[in-house]
């Protein structure tokens, strides 16, 4: 079995949020899918270890904010690599509530679900949400997964149902470049930069951080 097969299968880059007795909370899900369109209904799998996936089971709404090209890395950082158990992730990004769900400003359309069903896989739940409400269309461009590690050369964090070891930043043993480069690997995304040192003022383009989170490796 080739499991590389999976590589072509498409995904999206999102924000599923719910509420916790009150309070915004959610994470990035890359497997949103439209499942038919009357009644509009969508599926979302979400990590058993993620905070936010006991939250929807108890709120019995969550939404999904669509993510664009031109994300802030605080977004992606703030909502893929830390928790809404501990940290309280809409501090400091914009947001308003559809049907009193969080949606995130910065996006390109929002959907805001009612659980109607769930499944359990041996990691995962994939919830399949009624559509409710859905709105926010801009035009922009979606960020697609393969966008977000081709081009912005972000990693998967290991909730996420794509998630393989070979994404850890660990190098590539015969890796054609960067072999004889010292790398600079963020302790929070897992980002690399490749060069002597990193530049002035330089932050984390994935998650935000600042050049103090960055881990050296030697060549
Ligand atoms: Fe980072």
């Amino acid at each position: 079995m080739d499991l590389k097969a999976l590589y072509n299968l498409s995904y999206g880059v999102y924000v599923t949020a719910t509420l916790d007795k009150g309070r915004p909370v959610g994470c990035v899900t890359n497997s949103v899918m439209q499942v038919t369109a009357s009644p509009a209904t969508v599926a979302v799998s979400v990590n058993h270890d993620n905070f936010t996936n006991r939250c929807i089971q108890e709120n019995g709404y969550f939404s999904v904010s669509i993510l664009t090209t031109q994300a802030s890395p605080a977004v992606i950082g703030t909502f893929g690599f830390s928790s809404s158990k501990h940290t309280d992730k809409f501090e400091n990004i914009p947001y308003r509530t559809v049907q009193g769900i969080p949606v995130l400003q910065d996006c390109c359309g929002y959907i805001v679900c009612r659980v109607m069903d769930k499944m359990e896989s041996s990691t995962h739940t994939v919830f399949l949400g009624e559509v409710v409400d859905a709105g926010g269309y801009t035009g922009d461009e979606p960020m697609t997964y393969a966008y977000y590690h081709n081009v912005i050369k972000g990693k998967s964090p290991k909730n996420a149902p794509t998630y393989v070891p070979e994404d850890s930043p660990a190098p590539a043993p015969d890796a054609p470049k960067g072999k004889n480069t010292t790398r600079w690997v963020c302790s929070i995304c897992g980002y690399v930069y490749e060069g002597d040192k990193l530049p002035e003022g330089f932050v984390c383009p994935i998650c935000g951080q600042p050049a103090s989170a960055f881990v050296k490796q030697e060549p």
